[in-house]
């Protein structure tokens, strides 16, 4: 991730204070998981990652983990439309990567689940849309610890049934603390409007 956003400011995403809890996010709390959202429906999680999608700058990196099933796809293809992008999102099991252009930001999807060894990234152009300037979504990049972006999202979906999803999310770098202030304080405004 690069530098300051300052799309998410013209978003007038940029809290004057977030306060996760009682406390004022701050570096100290970089890596702590926080609560984003529980999502009743694939609508909401995509709702949810829309506002997402509006604090994302160019370079940002995010995993996202959770059960097949859980709604990793559905997560991305509200970033998607976040972004502006019509093209239908669909999961990259086989493909592995999957980019969409048309929107504010050019868009990496990326399901590693099938891969079975660090050495195949290079092949996929994993590292290649990494180090770009989209925002790249990573399914099962937990799987590769060692390859993530210093700075990155994970986004943790948890529940696969009928049940509703429980989506968390931590932040590794300031940049993407911030993104994560961001993109809270956005969904906790909308719940409350
Ligand atoms: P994953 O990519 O995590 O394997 P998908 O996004 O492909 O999962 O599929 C999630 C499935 O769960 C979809 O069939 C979707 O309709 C369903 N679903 C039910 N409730 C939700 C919810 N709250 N959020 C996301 N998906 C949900
Ligand atoms: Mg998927």
């Amino acid at each position: 991730m690069r530098g300051p956003c300052p799309k998410a400011k013209a978003a007038h995403l940029v809290p004057h204070v977030c306060r996760l809890g009682s406390m004022p996010y701050n570096d100290r709390m970089t890596r702590q998981t926080i609560h984003i959202a529980y999502t009743s429906s694939p609508e909401e999680t995509k709702r949810c990652a829309r506002l997402l999608a509006h604090a994302l700058c160019a370079g940002d990196v995010a995993v996202l983990s959770g059960d097949l099933g859980a709604g990793k796809t559905q997560f991305v293809q509200g970033i998607a439309a976040g972004l502006g992008i019509d093209a239908p999102v669909t999961s990259p099991t086989f493909n592995l990567l999957l980019g969409y252009v048309g929107g504010r930001l050019p868009l990496f999807h990326l399901d590693l689940y099938r891969l079975e060894d660090a050495s195949e990234l290079e092949d996929i152009g994993f590292y290649e849309v990494v180090d770009g300037d989209g925002a790249t979504f990573i399914e099962w990049g937990e799987k590769f610890p060692g390859e993530l972006p210093e700075d990155r999202l994970e986004i943790f979906i948890s529940g696969n049934t009928d049940a509703p999803r429980h989506i968390e999310a931590r932040a590794f770098g300031k940049h993407a603390g911030e993104v994560l202030e961001n993109w809270a304080k956005a969904v906790s405004e909308g719940e409350g409007a």
